[in-house]
């Protein structure tokens, strides 16, 4: 059969057990026109080459591609990032984070992202507080290129470490540390949605508690004195990360619930002592 020539609304129709709002988005990243003029006009013709398109995208979202990697963008924070398999698609619960710095950070103060990956944190703080001072480091050099270009892109200033955790960061203090570290348990059976995204990104040892460990033990010499640190972590790991900074000298400790109602990033400060 010759496919030139369907409607928007009969190629919907011959794919709708992908669901409409995913066929909407890559009909719009595919004609170039917006979700809104889709759903509108119906009636519009797509071509051969728009046909074929389609249906590769369609396959890589059967195959459990997040549609951010097809079209390589995802909205943070109000800011749009660049993203790729490299790195982890930004998820709107990590936005909590982003709110308690903006809530706690004092004018002209300087901030930390550990294991930055496409740069949110990093980049949505640096957009909403020009005054604070923002760096960001992640192990891998491809995450690293990425959240360099977001920031170019952005036109936002951001010194960038190329370190695993706290190994090669020069000798400085920040007023911030802040992490979306890895904190997914090995065995965990949900890691099979989300198997097209950087494993490394995603878990960390048996309980999944190995880089909050390591993060929050190796602070205090990265830490001003009564300066903070901010980290997310999974549903279920409030308290042990609670347990972990108070075995760590924290002080203040509180932790903040996520859009779910589901306690999701703990805050503690270092006294300095
Ligand atoms: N929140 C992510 C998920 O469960 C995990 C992100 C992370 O490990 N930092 O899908």
């Amino acid at each position: 059969m010759r496919e030139e020539g369907i409607t928007i609304e009969r190629w919907k129709h011959a794919n709708l057990k992908t669901g409409s709002f995913e066929l909407d988005l890559i009909l719009s990243r595919v004609t170039g026109r917006s979700r809104a003029e889709i759903v509108a006009h119906p009636q519009l013709k797509l071509s051969e080459n728009q046909i074929t398109r389609l249906n590769d995208d369609l396959r890589a979202l059967e195959a459990g591609t997040p549609f951010a990697y097809i079209s390589g963008k995802k909205e943070f924070f109000g800011i749009e990032l660049e993203v790729s398999e490299s790195v982890l698609v930004p998820r709107p619960e990590t936005e909590i984070l982003v709110e308690m710095v903006l809530t706690l950070a004092p004018k002209n103060a300087t901030l930390l992202d550990l294991g930055t990956g496409s740069g949110a944190i990093a980049l949505a703080i640096a957009s909403e507080r020009p005054d604070i001072k923002v760096s960001a480091s992640d192990l891998s050099v491809s995450a690293l290129e990425i959240a360099k270009k977001n920031a170019r892109l952005l036109n936002l200033n951001l010194t960038f470490f190329h370190s695993n955790w706290y190994q090669s960061l020069p000798c400085r203090k920040w007023d911030l540390l802040v992490s979306n570290p890895p904190y997914v348990s090995e065995n965990d059976p949900h890691l099979d949605a989300l198997k097209k995204e950087p494993i490394e990104a995603l878990t960390s040892g048996r309980d999944g508690l190995d880089a909050i460990r390591q993060i929050v033990s190796g602070s205090h010499d990265f830490l001003n004195p009564n300066g903070h640190l901010l980290i997310e972590h999974g549903f279920n790991q409030s308290e042990a990360v609670g347990r972990i900074f108070m075995t760590n000298s924290f002080e203040n400790i509180l932790s903040t619930k996520d859009y779910s109602g589901i306690e999701r990033v703990k805050l503690g400060k270092f006294n300095g002592g």
